[in-house]
Parts: structure tokens; sequence; C-alpha cells
């Protein structure tokens, strides 16, 4: 069985909350397993990522996981 990420299946609108780490377990799963198989979800996450850390929202060591 394969799930297909690709068409309909984009994480955008959850990608703010991912950062925030206020999604359910379940969400963050998909988010994190779709932003390692679509190049746009990933561009935009890093987008959000870094808004996210501009507005003091996340601290850096958040976002490179340490
Ligand atoms: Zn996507």
């Amino acid at each position: 069985m394969t799930v297909d990420p690709g068409e309909g299946a984009h994480v955008r609108q959850l990608l703010g909350a991912y950062v925030l780490d206020a999604l359910t377990p379940g969400e963050t799963r998909r988010v994190c397993r779709h932003l390692r198989e679509c190049d746009g979800c990933a561009a935009d996450y890093v987008e959000v990522a870094e808004a996210a850390a501009l507005l003091g929202l996340v601290n850096e060591e958040d976002l490179l996981g340490e």
C-alpha cells in the first residue's frame, strides 16, 4: 500500500501551527512526512519558520532541534 503525498494532500494550512508546535501528534507526523517529500511545502515551511522566528514566536534552538 502506497500513500501518495501528491495532489490535494498539501499541508500549507498546517505549517503555522506546526511551527508553533500546536498540532496533534498525528498531524505533526503527517506534516513531517509530507515535508520530506514535497519541495513546495518544504519551501513554505522554511518561510513560515523564519517569519515565526523573526516575530519571536519560536527561538532558534527550537528550529534547529537542539
Ligand atoms: Zn506539499
